[in-house]
């Protein structure tokens, strides 16, 4: 098995026994990198010497004798919306073209201390604001799988980076779908967690209430690895929960006895592809075979999601993106009249077309005499999504669904539209605005080999139950296992 082509518990695996090191491993996928990014595009800053003296000082530290971390010596890409100390972080924004932040996020400093190699920084929408990372102000990243189509947003770069295998697992961050949408358009896993399970800390804030971080992995149990290395409490973040971690590596090959599967019936109506719905229904069907139960629930709120998630994470991000005015950090326009101009000009300039327009809509929904009818009225249409869950999962385990009405589409298709792009979020925003968990796992191809991703949800601190279920499929299932032509 070559190097790129193993899982992250395999290379955990040959490094631990020594027959690789972390220079090996690093290497290969640099030069991974090096052959294909020219074409993806997944990576907007790769350091290559300082990715080897990483894994050099891994080697070390292991022949030393010293206990090492959990994914000692292997790469893990970052999307660019983490800080990362003394490593620019610009966010795919013009806005922080030179912003070399001084301290690390939590979760980079988890990986860290995990003995990671990290490998670099990847694309994204602009402040993770989009569905195909067609936003950046760097490059448009392409699908692994057909260079002609997306590879999903906002974490297009994290997820093509794994299913390109330029690295074996990547860190992307989830708003309203970013981690599992790309992750079913690329076929790779990607977890969501709930919010609160990870820290926000060194996050580029987008929407408060809504954003959390987790992995991209070639399997289940690559995602279960990095999972456990970045969950925990950390007091820096004020809506991180101080929640014992449970081991989700090991309990992961022991099934789910009795798993009852819920499906709502209004996930399943026009707009949703025909192939897609068909990969979701054989998932169900191996569920079936297991000895699953698979029952009806009903979301009924879930038509006012788009429209709700859209108010709630526009009006965060107005007031998140306040903070770049050109004078603590970030680009400062050259010509100016007076501070006010200044602070125009500075954002006029550094802000792409997508992020202006949510600032708009959000200062707006946020604004006297709209607050009530707009930004107050979302927040209380978002409790009853949140309660429709809360009921489903009285009744289920968990709930499974498409994770986007189609299969990856094309650069170019649905940028001039932000509708019919927003609409691309229909069966993922829903958890972000309940606050649960999400996974998506490879469920199928189109016709034209694009992969399929199956969505599994669960209710808040669930993870471990997601991961079991989704080993489950991916047990049974070889989708996991087709790579992408490039
Ligand atoms: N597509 C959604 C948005 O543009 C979700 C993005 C995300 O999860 N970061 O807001």
């Amino acid at each position: 098995m070559s190097i790129t082509g193993a899982t992250t518990t395999e290379l955990l695996e040959r490094l631990e026994r020594g027959d690789l090191t972390s220079v090996d491993v690093t290497s290969a996928y640099l030069d991974v990198i090096e052959k294909r990014d020219g074409q993806v595009k997944a990576f907007l800053l790769v350091d290559r010497e300082d990715a080897l003296r990483q894994a050099e000082a891994v080697d070390k530290k292991r022949k030393s004798g010293t206990a090492m971390g959990a994914l000692a010596g292997v790469p893990i890409a970052i999307k660019d919306v983490l800080c990362t100390k003394g490593v620019r972080t610009t966010c795919a924004s013009k806005i922080l073209e030179n912003f070399v932040p001084p301290y690390d996020a939590h979760v980079i400093e988890r990986l860290k201390a995990a003995d990671a190699v990290l490998v670099g920084k990847t694309n994204m929408d602009e402040f993770a604001m989009g569905s195909s990372t067609e936003n950046s102000a760097y490059q448009v990243t392409r699908n692994p799988w057909d260079l002609d189509r997306t590879p999903g947003g906002s974490s297009g770069g994290s997820a093509a980076a794994v299913a390109a295998a330029m690295s074996p697992v990547s860190i992307g961050t989830d708003t309203g779908g970013s981690i599992r949408m790309p992750a079913s358009y690329c076929g790779v896993v990607g977890l969501k967690p709930t919010y609160g399970r990870v820290s926000r800390y060194g996050l580029v804030a987008y929407g408060s209430s809504l954003d959390q971080v987790g992995p991209f992995a070639n399997d289940v149990r690559g995602a279960a690895v990095v999972l456990e290395a970045i969950a925990g409490h950390d007091p820096r973040d004020s809506t991180s929960l101080d929640e014992p971690v449970p081991s989700y590596t090991e309990s992961l090959e022991q099934p789910l006895r009795g798993l009852s599967i819920g499906i709502a019936k209004e996930h399943f109506v026009a707009g949703l592809d025909a192939e897609v719905e068909k990969a979701v229904r054989a998932a169900l069907d191996v569920y079936r075979s297991l000895g699953a139960e698979i029952r009806e629930v009903t979301l009924p709120h879930s038509e006012y999601a788009i429209a709700v998630y859209y108010l709630i994470a526009a009006s965060e991000a107005s007031s998140n993106l306040a903070r770049y005015d050109g004078v603590h950090y970030g680009h400062r326009a050259e010509k100016f009249n007076d501070l006010i101009d200044m602070y125009s000009a500075s954002r006029g300039e550094g802000f792409g077309a997508e992020v202006k327009r949510r600032i708009m809509l959000g200062t707006y929904a946020l604004s006297a005499g709209y607050y009530d009818a707009y930004y107050l009225k979302a927040l209380k249409v978002r409790r009853l999504i949140r309660q429709d869950f809360d009921k489903a999962f009285a009744d289920v385990d968990v709930i499974a669904s498409p994770v986007a009405p189609t299969a990856a589409f094309r650069i170019g298709e649905l940028v001039t539209d932000p509708l019919a792009m927003y609409l691309s979020d229909i069966y993922t925003i829903s958890a972000n605005l309940a606050g649960i968990p999400g996974i998506s796992v490879p469920a199928g191809m189109t016709t034209n080999g694009l992969p399929i991703g199956l969505q599994l949800l669960g209710p808040t601190f669930s993870e471990e139950r997601l991961l079991r279920a989704a080993r489950m499929l991916e047990k049974h299932t070889e989708w996991h296992k087709l790579r992408p032509p490039v």
